[in-house]
């Protein structure tokens, strides 16, 4: 690397559940960088409207939901203990409860809302300003950071990042059916890329990453070689 010290956005956007955080995080700790993971806040949002009554049965009541968008305060904390940031919605700890199946099942519509994208994007334009950020989500490459000096678009098999994400939950004690996720992960992936606004699609300069089969020691050195050429 060399001794400038040239601090660049990383932009990581892609399916569902291809570890696109766990990479984010990893790069931005090796780096000294702020890890920004996007999908948090539009879940964060996706909690509150469910607790607030602007989703009932599964469905969006979307007017409720842009009316609720005021009163709703995202802020980071930096979690040593993670080595990441938790989430707050007003104030309130809620890292533990946006992972739910029930907030992934709500999730893609309320992120295909026009206001509430623009008040997300803004927030994360704002934090990366600095540049030195690793953020992950699926417009960051195209949307939030068209800019970016490295763009990675992930990609793997969808039966893979379902196991991937059943582990996952199942490590934390939910019940859930690898079935359930293995719809809700394709479900989402034709949500987000058949949305009307920033739908998921990958950037012209991106360079994609299929990890189907690949360790994180192996991304990491996949992503570090490539690093090196831009700082
Ligand atoms: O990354 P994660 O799977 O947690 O994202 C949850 C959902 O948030 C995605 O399925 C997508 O609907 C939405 N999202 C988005 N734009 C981003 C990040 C996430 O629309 N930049």
């Amino acid at each position: 690397m060399s001794d400038t010290n040239k601090k660049i956005v990383i932009a990581i956007d892609g399916f569902s559940s291809c570890g696109k955080s766990t990479f984010a995080k990893a790069i931005a700790r090796r780096l000294g960088y702020i890890f920004i993971d996007t999908g948090a806040m539009y879940r964060a949002v996706t909690l509150y409207a469910l607790e607030h009554g602007a989703i009932r049965s599964g469905i969006v009541d979307e007017e409720a939901v842009v009316r609720l968008l005021d009163e709703i305060s995202i802020t980071f904390r930096f979690n040593p203990e993670r080595g990441a940031s938790d989430i707050y919605v007003n104030g309130t700890f809620v890292e533990g409860k946006i992972r739910t199946i029930e907030v992934s099942n709500c999730v893609s519509p309320i992120s295909a809302i026009a206001e509430v994208r623009h008040k997300l994007v803004a927030m994360q334009q704002e934090m990366g300003r600095k540049r030195g950020v690793v953020m992950d989500g699926r417009d960051i490459g195209t949307v939030v950071f068209p800019d970016a000096e490295l763009k990675i678009f992930m990609t793997a098999d969808p039966h893979v990042r379902a196991m991937r994400r059943y582990d996952e939950l199942t490590a934390k004690g939910d019940s859930v059916s690898l079935e359930e996720i293995e719809q809700n992960v394709r479900d989402r992936d034709y949500q987000d890329m058949n949305r009307a606004i920033s739908p998921l699609r990958q950037a012209d300069d991106a360079i994609v990453l299929d990890n189907s089969q690949m360790s994180v020691e192996e991304q990491m050195a996949w992503v570090m070689e490539r690093i090196e050429r831009l700082v």
